[in-house]
């Protein structure tokens, strides 16, 4: 029989070691959180997801406080919802949320969890913070007046794609997510997945490419496969009037589950370049290449391969296919060097 708690009353099944806050979640009801990401160690470092347990002394976050059998939890009770309240309010103050200058407006865990509150005012002086915008790098924005310091960059950085290139850095007030040496992010050893990007609630991480390009509730998401390699990252493309403006990944999908490389976040650009071949071409004979009908092309690529074939015999020939062609396409490609060719000399480039 499966070990059972209360839950603001109700019996709920739970597993040795989870946490409240999985517990919760597994029983349908959400705890909000803004430092918690799924799949690492939690940190307990936003105490929004603080709740009630019948005999502590105090609330406890549900992230990082396991549950045991017979424990009595209570996640909305008069004094989860003033703490909640408060420990919003103090985010809030904590730096520069102007939500009508951010960027992040209307995808924004901490504006969600204020509305969530009924948070009408921030009674605290808001502290702009010390550390300029850094703007070095073609892809991230970092915006450190708007940094809740909750962790998860470090944490998607750290434990999700394991490049260990950013941590928190000084003390106190002066606290900061930093790479190694403080550096930016394009002299550090942070190789652009955008890990860190995709894991912040909060506007202080921002893709650079789509700064000013639409709103979130002005785009759609359309969930594709990564045209890069074999590996099949599944990504949602975000659009806006026709046109990319960003991209992010999946969360629990697989292969990549939530993860993508530099190349499938930001690398999108090529789609609408100028120099993109729309029309075969043809190589005269003074090197200069002219644009043919699709006709023209390949009835002189048979005559080529019919010569060749005719002179050396079909091991004379090899193919090579794109890893960026779909499944059905590689098979057709193997199929013309094998069957009507005649030669095994067929490979493809499946470099990831
Ligand atoms: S882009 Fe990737 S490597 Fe660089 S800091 Fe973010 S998560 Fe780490
Ligand atoms: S940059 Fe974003 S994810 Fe990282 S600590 Fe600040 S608010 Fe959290």
């Amino acid at each position: 029989m499966a070990d059972t708690f209360l839950l603001n009353g109700k019996e709920m099944p739970f597993t040795q070691g989870q946490m409240i806050l999985e517990a919760a979640r597994n029983g349908g009801i959400e705890i909000p959180t803004l430092c918690y990401l799924k799949g690492s160690t939690p940190t307990g470092a936003c105490r929004v997801c603080c709740v009630e347990v019948k005999g502590a002394r105090s609330l406890v976050a549900a992230c990082s406080t396991p549950v045991t059998a017979g424990m009595e939890v209570f996640t909305s009770s008069e004094s989860v919802r003033k703490a909640r309240k408060l420990n919003v309010e103090l985010l809030l103050s904590s730096g520069s949320h102007n939500c009508l200058a951010c960027e992040k407006s209307g995808d924004c865990r901490l504006q969600d969890l204020a509305r969530q509150c009924r948070l009408d005012e921030v009674r605290f002086e808001a502290d702009a913070g010390k550390y300029p915008v850094e703007k070095d790098n073609p892809f991230i924005i970092r915006d450190f007046s708007r940094c809740i310091l909750c962790g998860r960059c470090v944490q998607a950085c750290n434990e999700v794609v394991v490049n260990r290139a950013i941590s928190f850095g000084y003390r106190g007030a002066a606290s900061k997510i930093v790479t190694g040496g403080d550096v930016p992010y394009n002299e550090s050893e942070c190789v652009f997945c955008g890990q860190c990007l995709e894991a912040c609630p909060v506007g202080a991480l921002m893709e650079k490419k789509a700064s000013g390009l639409g709103r979130p509730w002005e785009t759609q998401k359309i969930r594709t496969t990564c045209p890069y390699c074999g590996v099949g990252c599944q990504q949602l493309l975000h659009v806006k009037d026709g046109k990319i403006i960003k991209v992010t990944a999946v969360e629990d999908a697989q292969p990549n589950q939530g993860r993508l490389c530099v190349k499938g976040r930001f690398a999108y650009d090529f789609i609408y370049s100028e120099e993109r071949l729309k029309t075969p071409l043809i190589r005269e004979k003074n090197g200069e290449f002219r644009e043919a009908s699709w006709d023209e092309a390949l009835d002189l690529v048979a005559t080529k391969f019919k010569e060749i074939i005719k002179k050396d015999g079909p091991d004379a020939i090899a193919g090579v296919s794109c890893a960026r062609s779909i499944n059905e396409d590689s098979y057709q490609m193997q199929k013309l060097f094998r069957a009507v060719i005649g030669t095994n000399n067929i490979d493809h480039c499946a470099r990831t």
